[in-house]
């Protein structure tokens, strides 16, 4: 096979194309680094070669998809699929393929090393361009019904053809979803400063962009055509989700009011799913708290939001919460989260499991963004545009400037079955933080005060074998803290009770697509698991107290020099938090707070 020196090759137009083994050379590199300045300049260097119209491809490549998360169209083909084309294209069996697989483990290397040994070079090897790749991967996403199996197959073999080795290695990953070479969407955005935006002290405007349409390959195209003028120019647009503001947490009323200046307002914390929808006479779009695409899961909360909203166009938030239809009560989060993901039964669902939205934002309405506005003056507009239905109400609340009024509100939150409170500056500046947490909202969750009664939210990182009654599965996970400060998974604790015996059997089932052979870049550990896991499963974990740990790396340096902080006796509440991206876990700057907070309790 040749070797391709040169990072372009010219199309019948005579107009220069990046070839698709230049991002293949691109991702070896970044694949053998931990560095996050290393991978941001490989990606420069990248971006820089990549021709400008095709900015955004190269971009949604990288990060292993094909659209932004919210348009829904998902790679992943199946590996059998995926095994026949290999076979196809190295001239094997698919016995044979398997059989390495079962040895290497990757499917991508699998490929490699199956196309090296291939004997013949098929007579006219065209090299591949970007272009050509990404417009078979987007048949190969879009193929459905009757055949489609044998679209993907030949799509994925007519690309294995003219592959090299190397390349094969990274389409086999890409098609079947692994790709993963662990590069945060914080680090596309600063190579994107770099290399357009005149350097790294632009990431904030280049973050502003994308926070605002959650969409890295559009902020890509539209700085490296128009530069930061275009990046300057982004507004709020109906039916482009935007990155939804996040709250902090603390531990006592007195602090959260001293946070907040004084004097804030309380809400209700409603316990279901966060649900941003876009409105026009026309259209509706529900987007989930990571942006996946709900709309057609909840048909009753498009309409219910029609008849509520007095306003054509507009971008409202609330939580979505099922309600028992005989009592009328809260449902806990569970009953709501039996409605997501569903293809069929959808009428069915609505009447088994009916829900309410309680209203809490509103960031758009009829061409005006709300997004800079204070808090006050969204509320208000919020009241304004919506006439509470049923199905759709708005969020419970009060003004607070003394401790003991916020903590009645929060056990009449309680009460009422919600999980707290949330606190909410009503200062002039407190804006709407698209894809940040800050302290303009604060959660207060019920029983904080006894020893670790809330629960935390972790990312499964690796696993040890089971023993005994548990051989042949997990004995337990290893779970991790996320630390915003170095964008790393820091071990807080291992997970082996709270688990009934049907999850625990499933447990190498459940984890097997994110199992990898080796720690992730991103998971900093002292302890070595038995397997490794990409971080992206977060489980809800309830413990009984937090103490000092030399063998854990969460807040390591913190509290005592050599030691981290651990959670002792944790117990998983059967509760998977799929609602959640692995960086929306508890953070280990929350877990020193939660700490701090502990040990001021008992010197009390
Ligand atoms: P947590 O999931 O524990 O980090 O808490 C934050 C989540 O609480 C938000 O993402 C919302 O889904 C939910 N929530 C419930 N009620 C409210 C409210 N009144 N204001 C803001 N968020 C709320």
């Amino acid at each position: 096979m040749t070797t391709l020196k040169s990072a372009f090759t010219q199309n019948s137009f005579g107009e220069s194309e990046l070839l698709y083994s230049t991002i293949a050379d691109v991702y070896e590199k970044i694949e053998q680094t931990t560095k996050r300045l290393e991978m941001t300049r490989y990606l420069v260097d990248l971006f820089k070669q990549t021709p400008k119209e095709i900015v955004d491809k190269v971009v949604y490549l990288t990060i292993g998809e094909l659209y932004p998360p919210y348009v829904g169209i998902e790679l992943g083909i199946a590996e059998k699929l995926a095994i026949k084309a290999i076979a196809n294209s190295a001239g094997v069996s698919e016995k044979e393929v398997q059989n390495v697989f079962r040895e290497v483990g990757d499917l991508g290397k699998t490929a490699e090393m199956l196309l090296e040994k291939r004997k013949q070079v098929t007579l006219f090897h065209q090299p591949l361009t970007v272009e050509h790749v990404y417009e078979t991967l987007e048949k190969i996403a879009r193929a459905t019904g009757e055949g489609a199996q044998d679209v993907k197959i030949r799509n994925l073999s007519g690309l294995l053809n003219n592959a090299s080795p190397k390349e094969a290695r990274y389409l086999v990953r890409m098609v079947t979803g692994r790709l993963r070479l662990g590069i945060a969407d914080m680090t596309v955005l600063d190579a994107l400063a770099i290399a357009f935006g005149g350097g790294k002290e632009f990431r904030e405007e280049v973050e502003r962009a994308y926070n605002l349409s959650s969409d890295l390959g559009y902020v890509a195209k539209v700085i490296a055509e128009q530069g930061l003028e275009g990046i300057r120019n982004f507004r709020v647009t109906v039916g482009r989700p935007i990155r939804p503001m996040l709250a902090e947490r603390l531990t006592s009323p007195q602090e959260i009011l001293e946070k907040v200046g004084g004097k804030a307002i309380v809400e209700f914390k409603y316990d279901g799913l966060r649900i941003q929808a876009h409105l026009t006479p026309d259209q509706a779009w529900l987007f989930s708290r990571r942006l996946e695409n709900l709309t057609n899961q909840f048909p009753d909360v498009v309409e219910g939001l029609r008849e509520a909203l007095k306003c054509k166009e507009a971008i409202v938030e609330g939580e979505c919460v099922a309600i028992d239809p005989n009592t009328g009560e809260m449902l806990p989060f569970q009953m709501v989260a039996h409605r997501r993901g569903r293809k069929y039964g959808i009428e069915e669902m609505i009447e088994e499991i009916p829900v309410t939205v309680f209203l809490f934002d509103v960031l758009y309405v009829d061409g005006q963004d709300f997004t800079v506005r204070p808090f006050l003056e969204r509320r208000k507009a919020l009241e304004e545009v919506v006439e509470p239905t049923e199905r759709i109400r708005l969020s419970e609340y009060a003004i607070v400037d003394n401790p003991e009024v916020l903590d009645d509100f929060m056990h009449k939150a309680i009460e009422s079955g919600c999980e707290g409170v949330m606190v909410k500056s009503i200062g002039g500046d407190a804006i709407y933080q698209a894809g940040a947490r800050g302290w303009l909202w604060i959660k207060y969750k019920r029983d904080y005060r006894s020893e670790m009664a809330d629960t935390v939210d972790l990312v499964a990182v690796g696993a040890f074998m089971g023993r005994g009654k548990r051989g042949g599965t997990y004995g337990a996970l290893l779970m991790a803290a996320y630390d915003k400060e170095t964008d790393a998974f820091k071990t807080v604790c291992k997970l082996g009770t709270g688990f009934d015996d049907e999850t625990l059997a499933a447990l190498p089932k459940i984890f097997e697509p994110y199992k990898i052979d080796h720690k992730h870049p991103r998971v900093d550990s002292k302890i070595e698991a038995d397997v490794w896991f990409v971080p992206a499963k977060v489980l809800e974990v309830i413990g009984a107290e937090l103490t000092i740990s030399p063998s854990h790396t969460c807040a390591l340096d913190v509290i005592r020099k050599g030691s981290g902080i651990a959670i002792r006796f944790p117990r998983f509440t059967g509760r998977w938090r799929d609602d959640k991206a692995p960086e929306d876990a508890t953070t280990v700057q929350e877990i020193v707070e939660m700490y701090r907070s502990q040990l001021k309790r008992v010197e009390e």
